[in-house]
């Protein structure tokens, strides 16, 4: 199957970026059949889709981190397909019955914080369930009684698969239930559906895939729902280069479900790949935004030829994210690696300022004589 075509064919290409809210998603969703199950800490309306007459169930919910939009994307690209009469949209809902939250922290999507507006991270909630947004979200699962469940986030850009210097465009996770992180046939049954999803993604973005690390926390929401015995898979979404918008992730993360539910109706899972699963790279901490090597600063008239790295934060602005690039790191920064790198070959550093750079500095600067970089990048 070609599914850069599919993708292309189902975008919905109305939404896009990554200021991702209700608003944004509101106008598709009033035309479905929805229900609103609850209300966030604001008072904004959670919104449960259900749709499919299958004998499989599949709980997918996104954006419980309210940055992290580009899952949700995703699902209305989804949604395309499966409101579409193609073969493929009717053998999907005749395999399966959906339900969706496509979008849990509408508080968090609107602020763009990764926690509810109460600082909460509600991935780190499961066990105390303190939240309406929590707790609406566990009461789906208690009601909807899923084969399976898609947590869907995105990760930061500092994620590469493996250490060579390969970003990590999409990473899963079979989460553990318990501490020795054992593999159980309900975690099992996870782990096949991520293989045959690094499967068909190898093709697309080679060696672009991580594996999450699956160190156990029962406050997490997949490793409670693994725990509870349905298998979990967690997606991340991450960098692709030069992607920022997240536009060439959103249609990864659409390969990966289509891909995944195939798999799943195709083969009534018994087979044992578990070790497949292990032989996916593992997420790494290794990239910046940009790295900048043998600078030459001047430390109160000692000069001394170092390395350093800045980082955009995502600044929510008039309703819309800027990246502004921060100074975050100086030093030796041993193997890591920049989405965007510059070598300077001992050119001198000078800004505005005190002529050195500083953590949490705002990423503009010179090197040599007046080669300027704005917002870290070479003007
Ligand atoms: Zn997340």
């Amino acid at each position: 199957m070609n599914y850069i075509e599919l993708h292309k064919q189902f975008k919905e290409n109305s939404l896009f970026g990554r200021y991702i809210t209700l608003k944004h998603i509101e106008p598709f969703l009033v035309k479905l059949p929805i229900e609103i199950i609850g209300k966030s800490v604001l008072d904004k309306p959670i919104y449960r889709y259900t749709i499919g007459t299958g004998r499989i169930k599949v709980f997918m919910w996104s954006q419980m981190h309210g940055n992290e939009s580009t899952t949700t994307k995703a699902l209305f690209d989804f949604f395309n397909l499966i409101h579409s009469s193609s073969e493929l949209g009717q053998r999907l809902l005749k395999e399966f019955t959906f339900c969706f939250l496509p979008l849990v922290n509408p508080d968090g999507a609107e602020l763009y914080t990764r926690e509810n507006v109460n600082n909460v991270d509600l991935n780190r909630d499961s066990i105390d369930l303190s939240q309406p947004e929590s707790q609406l979200l566990r009461q789906t699962f208690n009601e909807f009684q899923p084969d399976y469940c898609f947590n869907l986030h995105d990760q930061r850009t500092i994620f590469g698969a493996g250490t060579n210097g390969d970003v990590a465009t999409v990473s899963f996770l079979a989460p553990s239930f318990n501490e020795n992180r054992d593999i159980n046939e309900v975690r099992s049954k996870a782990m096949q559906v991520i293989v045959a999803m690094n499967e068909e993604l190898q093709k697309i973005i080679p060696n672009q895939v991580g594996r999450f690390d699956d160190a156990f926390n029962a406050n997490c929401i997949g490793d409670q729902f693994t725990l509870c015995g349905v298998p979990t898979i967690l997606f991340e979404a991450g960098h692709y280069p030069e992607d920022y918008y997240r536009e060439y992730t959103r249609k990864m993360i659409f390969i990966s479900l289509v891909s995944g539910l195939q798999h799943i109706y195709e083969i009534d899972i018994v087979g044992d790949k578990n070790a497949n699963y292990f032989e996916i790279t593992k997420n790494n901490i290794v990239f910046y935004d940009f790295l900048y090597k043998n600078v030459k600063i001047n430390y109160d008239g000692k000069e001394i030829i170092t390395n350093f790295a800045a980082q955009y934060k995502e600044e929510l602005v008039d309703g819309k994210i800027q990246l502004n690039a921060y100074v975050c790191e100086i030093g030796d920064i041993k193997g890591k690696f920049g989405h965007y790198q510059y070598n300077a070959h001992k050119m001198t550093y000078s800004d505005s300022l005190d002529n050195i750079p500083k953590i949490n500095q705002k990423a503009n600067f010179f090197l040599g004589k007046g080669m300027k970089f704005e917002n870290g990048i070479k003007n």
